[in-house]
Parts: structure tokens; sequence; C-alpha cells
């Protein structure tokens, strides 16, 4: 039978944003709830190797860094909820959420932590050798590829930026783009032209990614997309540039979001357009998608929701004693 699940803070969304929201919220007396969605834990829990989230010297990995994150939101007193959202109603004084087995959430905040997911080219090999050569973020893996031979699969903002990070650590970049001319804006297209590290490979899609005998990426198959000729590209590492996908699908009509779907928020803020309902992460972030940027965002969500529900009470005790 469904059940109604009340809370003063509904969280949607498990990664960094969605617990380090529930961490603020539990400690501020919120009592939140977190529907955990499909990935619990988020995209971290895709990844081995981290080496930039603050407070570990060594390398620690993806998916405990989550369980630890888990653990603490929950012994500060979050609930866990393994459910999938599939439709909201923000209209109303209270937030109603609906999972996909009947039950209901109802919230008198709302946090929307539920990300985005890296656009993949789908063929063959990659997401076998994901972790092992192929990625999908530089400023994560980038570091991994120090003084060896490295591949951008994309054409847009993302894959021309991608490139020019990684000659930070790769003096061997090389962008692979499926047409003759980029969709970059120009004064990217300049730095990436004028880059010494860099050389760009026009007109050719990736066919397959080719593992070698140690299990990791060896080499990218190529097609020419104008003549048809195979070839072959050799590469200590691929990262796939071809766009994110916010998880924005629910909120559409409901919440203002940019054109590429991602939610948008008051400059500097977690705010939507809609009082007490605050995005946070990768699903309002297309710029700086980290898991330190995100945990920043859901914290800052809690305590403007902290905020939020302290100014109505406010006002509720005012109108009581004025009427
Ligand atoms: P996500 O981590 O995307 O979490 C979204 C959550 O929302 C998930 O729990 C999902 O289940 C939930 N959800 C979605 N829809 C629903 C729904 N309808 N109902 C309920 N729940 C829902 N960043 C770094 O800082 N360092 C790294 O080394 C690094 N490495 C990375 C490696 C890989 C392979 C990838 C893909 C990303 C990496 N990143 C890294 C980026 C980092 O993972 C993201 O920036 C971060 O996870 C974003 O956090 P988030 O909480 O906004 O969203
Ligand atoms: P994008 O602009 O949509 O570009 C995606 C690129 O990937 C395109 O060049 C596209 O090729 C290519 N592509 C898509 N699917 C492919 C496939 N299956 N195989 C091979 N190539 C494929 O995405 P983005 O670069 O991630 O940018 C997204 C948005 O964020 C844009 O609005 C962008 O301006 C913005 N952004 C801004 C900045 C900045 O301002 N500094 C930085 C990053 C992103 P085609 O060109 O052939 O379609």
């Amino acid at each position: 039978m469904a059940t109604t699940h009340k809370t003063r803070m509904l969280i949607i969304g498990s990664g960094p944003a969605g617990l380090s929201a529930a961490i603020y919220g539990a400690r501020a007396g919120m009592a939140p709830i977190v529907v955990q969605g499909l990935q619990p834990g988020g995209q971290l829990t895709i990844t081995t190797d981290v080496e930039n989230y603050p407070g570990f010297r060594e390398v620690i990995q993806g998916p405990w860094l989550m369980q630890e994150m888990e653990a603490q939101a929950v012994h500060v007193g979050t609930r866990m909820l393994w459910d999938t959202i599939t439709s909201v109603d923000i209209s109303g004084d209270t937030f109603v959420a609906v999972g996909d087995g009947g039950d209901i959430y109802e919230g008198e905040t709302l946090v929307i932590a539920t990300g985005a997911q890296a656009q993949w080219l789908g063929v063959p090999g990659e997401q076998e050798l994901s972790g092992k050569g192929v990625s999908a973020c530089a400023t994560c893996d980038g570091f991994f590829y120090r003084g060896k031979k490295v591949v951008v699969i994309g054409g847009g903002n993302t894959a021309v930026e991608e490139a020019l990070y990684l000659t930070n650590h790769s003096d061997d970049v090389t962008l692979i783009h499926r047409r003759d001319t980029l969709r970059a804006e120009k004064i990217l297209q300049d730095r990436l032209f004028a880059h010494p590290k860099i050389k760009v490979v026009w007109n050719q899609r990736v066919d397959r990614f080719l593992d070698g005998d140690d299990g990791g990426l060896r080499a990218l198959a190529l097609i020419d997309t104008v003549t048809g000729e195979q070839s072959e590209i050799l590469t200590d590492g691929a990262f796939v540039a071809i766009g994110h996908v916010p998880a924005t699908e629910l909120f559409k009509g409901k919440l203002a979001m940019d054109e590429t779907g991602y939610l948008l928020v008051q400059p500097g803020t977690p705010k939507t357009d809609v009082p007490g309902v605050f995005a946070a992460g990768d699903v309002s972030d297309h710029i700086y998608r980290q898991a330190i940027t995100a945990a920043g965002m859901g914290c800052m969500a809690a305590l403007d929701a902290e905020r939020y529900l302290a100014a109505k009470e406010f006002e509720r005790v005012t109108e009581t004693v004025q009427g």
C-alpha cells in the first residue's frame, strides 16, 4: 500500500549535492528525507580514483566517498529512501512528489539534486573501458595522463575547453570531430588552433574503442564521415565531450530552465523561481560540474531552506499575534 512521507526538507537525489544538503538540513533540525533515485550516491559511484575532493591526501575511491557521505547524512538524522520520483507538484504551499511505486513525499521545502549525465557515444568498448582510459571529465581524470597521449571527441565548447585543459598534463592532445567545422565559440577555436600541443582531426567518427594487452584503452577505430575510410588512432586516454543532459524532465513547464534543460537559479544562490524550491549541483550547473561544487551548492540549499522556513514561521506567528 502507498505510504505518505512528510518532512520539512525533501531532497530528490543522493549525489554530493543531495547528501550535503541532507547533512546540513538534518543538523538544522529539518529531519530531511532523501529520495535516492536509480543511482544511489550519484555519478561518483561509477568512477574509481578521486583525487581532487578536499580532505584526503591519498587517492580515494568514488563509491567509498559516497558511502561515507551517505553514512554521515544518516548519522545526523536523514531518512534515506530508495525510490525514484516520477512526478511532482510544486504549485502549492507543500511540495508533493510521487515515487514510482505510488508513495507520496510531502516537503515544506524541496531541494532538487537530480544531477546530470554525460552523453556517451554508445559505441562498442566505450563503457567496458570507462575508467580504464575512457572518461567524460578532463578536470577529474586529466591528471592520470601526465606525459601521455590523449584524444578528445566533440566539437562544442566543452570539447575545446577539455582539450585546452588537457595541455596542462599532456603534450600530445588530439581533438576528433565528426564534421569539418567546430560548434565552439570563436575565441575558444582561436586558442585551440594556436595551441602547439593540440592537433585537430576532422570528419572522423569513432566506431569502436579498442583495448590493449593490459586491458586498458589502446586505440580508437575511426571512420571518415566523408570518404568512409577506416583508420586507427593510438592513444592512452579518450575524453568523450559531446554534451551532458541534466535530469530535469520532471520540472519541465514547472520551473525556469535554460535551452539545454539546466534549472535556472538566482545568481550565486540555489533559489529557483518558486520560493521554497532549491536546485543544487549539476542539475543547475553546466560549467563546473564537480563533486565539491555540487556539495557546496547542497550546503547553500539547506541553509536557504532553513531561512525560508524561519521566515514563514515568523510570518505565521506575526499574523497570529496581530490577528
Ligand atoms: P549526481 O552525482 O549526478 O547525483 C544525482 C542523483 O539524483 C543520483 O543519486 C540519482 O539517483 C538522483 N536522481 C536523478 N533523478 C531522480 C529521480 N527522478 N528521483 C530520485 N532521484 C533521482 N567530480 C569531481 O569532483 N572529481 C572527480 O574525480 C570526478 N570524477 C568523475 C568521474 C565520472 C566518471 C563522472 C561521470 C563524474 C565525475 N565527477 C567528478 C563529477 C561529479 O561526479 C559530479 O559533478 C557530481 O556527482 C554531481 O553531483 P550531484 O549531486 O549534482 O549529482
Ligand atoms: P554542444 O554545444 O551540444 O556540442 C556537442 C558537440 O558534440 C558538437 O560538436 C557535436 O557535433 C558533438 N556530438 C554530439 N553528439 C555526437 C556524437 N554522437 N558523435 C560525435 N560527436 C557528437 O555541447 P557542449 O560542448 O557540452 O556545450 C553544451 C552547452 O554548454 C552549450 O550551450 C555551450 O555553449 C555551453 N558551454 C559553455 C562553455 C563556456 O561558455 N565556456 C563551456 C562549456 C559548455 P556537431 O557539432 O556535429 O553537432
